[in-house]
């Protein structure tokens, strides 16, 4: 039986692997694999993307792997977007970029109306 014989030295490839898995060490990070199973991210996804709660997590599902789909689901999802000033509709769009995706309430967004009052109010409090 032929066997290939072991490389003489480190290739390129996994010189630049070896640097870029110390750099992410010293940052903090480990390596790990995850499973995940793909029935319950999809029922994840769904029920985020739908506007359902994020907790319970349904029996009978993994855990993380709900979990990753219904973040991935909530942050799809079309959402109205509020003045925090004057509560009046700004408009629509993708949760991930209005709100905050673990209490699901909106970031602080200020309509053009409401944004020349709040400056001249800053300005009378200097
Ligand atoms: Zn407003």
């Amino acid at each position: 039986m032929k066997t290939k014989p072991p490389p003489t030295r480190p290739s390129a490839v996994s010189i630049r692997q070896q640097r870029y898995r110390l750099r992410m060490e010293e940052a903090g990070y480990r390596r790990a694999t995850l499973w995940l199973h793909n029935y319950s991210e999809q029922q994840g996804f769904e029920r985020g993307l739908s506007g359902e709660k994020f907790l319970p997590v349904p029996e009978g599902l993994d855990q993380l792997s709900y979990c990753t789909g219904w973040f991935q689901g909530a942050g799809e999802q079309q959402m109205p977007i509020f003045c925090t000033c004057c509560q009046n509709q700004i408009g629509h769009g993708i949760a991930r970029d209005h709100y905050d995706l673990i209490t699901m309430r909106p970031y602080e967004l200020i309509c053009a109306e409401c944004e020349p009052l709040i400056d001249a109010e800053k300005r009378k409090g200097l």
